[in-house]
């Protein structure tokens, strides 16, 4: 992950990802990553540009940038999660070129999402999304549900279903920055029943537009093994570029001095990475998980959920994700309707069909969607 600034033009109240700086990424620190990575590790890389909000520096910036991460690395692939206010022609094009996943944060309807992201921020948002669609350049969104929206959510599943746009759901998180987001945050019990109700709906949709997140539960599920990074152990595997060069463990916890792993400009290797105060609290957390998740059944596609949420909901890294009760549920949910169907189809006559009479979707294929 690469975080260019942590500075963002959005208003966002729930926000616990930007602040109001100055600090940009200067391009020649694309050189540093770059010479870093590649005596770092031997695997390919997917690089996701992140913020604050990542098209700050504009245009000659990601020219250069996807340019020589291109040509110089084991590339994977790219992604940026924007605003896309600063999305223009030009960009657009550029994107293209590089076959850049773009994600960008609509939270529903005008109403529901100006109330929680500020005023005007929807039409900024979709203006830019419509230009994108017009030329061509896909674009998938992540929904933050809070303590407020989460009283619409009929609404906001219509919104993103209607307007076939496929989504990532969130969660409002606390925050170690200040306690603006506090209010917002989403209860676990609230976001577990959220998922359920929205898998009952979406076994009707699979058609029409993707829930990320339902997808890769289901996934996880049938190959008992995380397939996002919620439910992965992204500890090592996942790291974020702040803009002086800092290493952090992901782009959540940038700008957090106790989190740097250490910095490019110093091309550290992993061995001086696990030798880190910030490796040791991310091991607390892991072998925090290790006693603590024992006994649960998700342990092997859950492990503890994301570090982050751990340690900014319990201030300490001795601690599993706060939605763990929201991740038992949905699991839960998604194994038993897989065992009764595995059931159904081991009694001859009541084969699932790939879609019912009633235009309803099986649970497997869910599992089994490309
Ligand atoms: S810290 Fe959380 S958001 Fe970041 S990579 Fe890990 S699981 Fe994903
Ligand atoms: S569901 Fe809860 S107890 Fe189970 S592995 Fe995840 S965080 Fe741990």
């Amino acid at each position: 992950m690469i975080i260019p600034t942590l500075n963002c033009q959005s208003n966002c109240k729930y926000c616990w990802g930007s602040e109001n700086t100055n600090e940009i990424m200067d391009i020649s620190l694309i050189d540093n990553i770059i010479d870093w990575i590649n005596n770092f590790n031997n695997e390919t890389i997917h690089f996701t540009f992140h913020g604050g909000e990542p098209l700050i520096p504009g245009y000659d910036f990601y020219k250069e940038a996807l340019q020589k991460l291109q040509k110089n690395t084991k590339l994977d692939g790219f992604s940026i999660q924007s605003n896309i206010w600063l999305l223009d022609e030009e960009l657009i094009d550029l994107f293209k070129k590089y076959n850049v996943n773009v994600s960008t944060s609509i939270d529903g309807p005008k109403e529901i999402n100006d109330n929680q992201r500020g005023d005007s921020y929807f039409d900024k948002t979709m203006n830019s999304y419509n230009l994108a669609k017009e030329k061509g350049l896909n674009i998938n969104f992540v929904s933050t549900i809070t303590s407020e929206s989460k009283k619409e959510s009929d609404e906001i599943y219509e919104f993103f279903k209607n307007n076939n746009m496929n989504l990532k759901i969130h969660g409002a998180l606390p925050s170690l920055r200040g306690d603006n987001a506090d209010p917002w945050t989403l209860d676990a019990n609230e976001y577990g029943d959220l998922l359920v109700e929205w898998l009952d709906k979406y076994l009707y949709d699979l058609d029409k537009f993707s829930i990320v997140d339902l997808d890769h539960i289901c996934k996880s599920t049938l190959r008992r093994r995380g397939t996002l990074c919620t439910f992965a152990d992204c500890i090592g595997t996942t790291l974020a570029i702040g803009h002086d060069g800092s290493i952090y463990p992901c782009y959540r916890f940038v700008g957090m001095d106790e989190y740097i792993l250490g910095n490019v400009k110093n091309k550290p290797k992993k061995e001086d990475i696990e030798q880190s105060p910030a490796w040791d609290k991310l091991q607390e957390f892991r072998e925090y998980v290790e006693d603590n998740c024992n006994s649960c059944k998700f342990m092997k596609y859950c492990k503890g959920g994301c570090p982050y949420n751990a340690i900014v909901a319990n201030k300490t890294p001795k601690a599993v994700d706060p939605q763990c009760e929201s991740y038992k549920k949905i699991f839960k949910e998604v194994s038993k309707r897989a065992n009764k169907e595995f059931l159904k189809s081991a009694i001859p006559g009541m084969n699932n069909k790939k879609e019912s009479n009633d235009g309803k979707f099986s649970i497997m294929d869910l599992m089994m969607k490309p």
